[in-house]
């Protein structure tokens, strides 16, 4: 059975300070989280502050972005290198917010993954189809491109390393969430196109996270569902109650 894993992406909210309290309570509150995993993603400014905070507690901590070479000529950028030396476990690539806004293309996420895994970081690889797409009936041409492209050249192993999240674009801070009918459909999906391109096992053993606008509220039903194992939370993972309401829903079985 594969193991549940919550993720917390704080975007960019929280500069050091706020980022380290939030994390404090977080341990406070999820001193007892059954066999969930936990990751949070502050931005990067805060991820020392927040490892510090942690230190000693089995949530990890996460890089929101990464370069996909270790260090050169790149103002402003992550490397990969830098947030696992500094002590992160995680990655995210792919985030649909990078892709809009940052231009992020699908080879783009594939050198940010090589890099991450490169530097022993498990990215988190994020999928979806805008609303447009979904109308248009492409919901399953999108995800296998960008699947397709996000995971080329990896061993089974090294996929084996990674989490891959589910997001419709539509549904990222809209506050509305897909169904867990839809969910589970792309979900399933996404299980098929590992086991076809890697192998059964490698599709057993993957965690395929879904994202956008889970609550408190609406975790039990989507974390119900046989082919999702976890999610990737964003406005929900500000607020210390509801994040840990999420994780509760995690705890209880399928
Ligand atoms: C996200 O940032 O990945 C996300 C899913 O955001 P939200 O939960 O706010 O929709």
């Amino acid at each position: 059975m594969r193991r549940r894993l919550i993720c917390g992406n704080w975007k960019l909210n929280l500069g050091p300070a706020s980022a380290a309290a939030l994390a404090g309570f977080l341990r406070e509150r999820l001193a007892e989280h059954g066999d969930v995993e936990i990751a949070v993603f502050p931005t990067a400014l805060s991820v020392p502050g927040v490892l510090a905070a942690l230190a000693g507690s089995d949530i990890g901590v996460g890089i929101q972005e990464v370069a996909a070479v270790p260090s050169g000529a790149l103002t402003g950028a992550n490397s990969a290198v830098m947030a696992r030396e500094a002590g992160c476990r995680w990655m995210l690539a792919g985030h649909s917010e990078r892709r809009q806004f940052f231009a992020e293309t699908d080879e783009g996420v594939r050198d940010k993954i090589r890099a991450g895994l490169a530097a022993g970081l498990r990215p988190v690889a994020c999928v979806g189809e805008t609303l447009a797409q979904r109308q248009a009936g492409e919901v399953q041409s999108v995800i296998r491109r960008q699947l397709d492209k996000a995971l080329e050249g990896l061993s089974p192993a090294q996929t084996s390393d990674m989490a891959l999240a589910y997001e419709p674009v539509w549904a990222i801070g809209t506050g509305v969430n897909a169904t867990p009918e839809q969910a589970q459909e792309v979900h399933a999906f996404v299980r098929d196109w590992l086991r076809s391109r890697f192998s059964p096992e490698v599709a057993q053993g993957v965690r395929i996270l879904y994202g956008g606008s889970v609550n408190a509220g609406n975790a039990s039903k989507l974390l119900g569902c046989p082919d999702i194992d976890g999610a990737l939370v964003g406005g929900a993972s500000l607020q210390v109650g509801a994040f840990a309401d999420i994780v509760s829903a995690a705890c209880a079985g399928r």
